[in-house]
């Protein structure tokens, strides 16, 4: 296993107001529990700059078992697996963070394997994604869907973030100068998934994000690219989204009618410049 970091920067996102769009009939609890994403604020929130955490920890476990997002101060990229809620540091260490940590962004679900799809000869980040989204086709492309990949990669490029403090700058700004960067070889993992459609445009970024923790779980953060032979991904199939609104005057005073897209391309893609 190789390791490189390199200095240069990151990202990743309560009180409360819930947006339900839930579906199908079921009683609106069981389906916001079980079957629902559950969002904490909004992408577009943290790119502004608004990384103070809304949710504890311990909240956001009851709100699913498998996701993705940040920490308070953008102290690193958070991975939930199994329950348990991973901080993959800017110094490239991973910890399972306490209850009493907070959150200001994230989207998690209680994941179910409801469809298995098998992926080969993955050469790229590109390749899986037209790989999964050949499942979204198949699926319908206007719902979300979370996986997991669980596997052995060849390669595993990620990134996280050196922790801010306040005044906190916008992350496009933060990105240029704190983002780090870790590559691993022949790592055993797993890479959680979120896809979002094209109507989330406004809350989250649209399509693709994933993030990683080794087997180990001594390794992880944001994935920008990755390499294996073969492996399965499993899909859980979700009927609703839900959203928490964090109480906070920085939030309050946002003006979410800028565009921001092409912040968010670049947050999700590592290019800080
Ligand atoms: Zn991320």
């Amino acid at each position: 296993m190789k390791k490189r970091m390199s200095l240069i920067s990151m990202l990743l996102i309560g009180t409360l107001m819930t947006a339900a769009l839930t579906g199908c009939g079921k009683d609106a609890s069981e389906t916001n529990n079980r079957e629902s994403i559950n969002q904490v604020s909004l992408l577009q929130g943290l790119t502004f700059g608004d990384y103070n955490g809304s949710l504890s920890a311990k909240e956001v476990k009851a709100l699913g078992d498998t996701g993705i997002g940040t920490f308070d101060g953008l102290n690193g990229e958070l991975v939930m697996l199994d329950g348990v809620i991973y901080r993959a540091a800017g110094d490239g260490s991973v910890e399972a963070v306490p209850d009493t940590e907070t959150i200001p962004f994230c989207d998690v679900t209680f994941f179910d394997n409801d469809k298995s799809q098998t992926l080969t000869d993955v050469q790229d980040i590109d390749a899986l994604k037209g790989a999964l989204d050949q499942k979204v086709n198949e699926f319908g492309s206007n719902r979300f869907y979370m996986v997991r990949i669980d596997g052995t990669f060849k390669e595993m490029n990620v990134r996280s973030e050196l922790a801010q403090t306040k005044p906190y700058e916008p992350l496009a700004k933060v990105l240029e100068t704190d983002q780090t960067f870790f590559d691993y070889t022949d790592i055993k993992g797993t890479v959680v998934g979120l896809y979002c459609p094209a109507y989330m445009d406004r809350l989250n970024a649209v399509g693709w994000h994933f993030h990683f923790v080794s087997d180990d779980r001594k390794y992880g953060g944001h994935m920008l690219n990755l390499k294996f032979d073969s492996t399965e991904a499993k899909w859980d199939y979700t009927d609703g989204f839900s959203m928490v609104l964090p109480e906070n005057e920085m939030f309050n005073d946002f003006d979410l009618t800028v565009d921001q897209s092409d912040d968010i391309k670049r947050v999700e893609t590592g290019d800080g410049e």
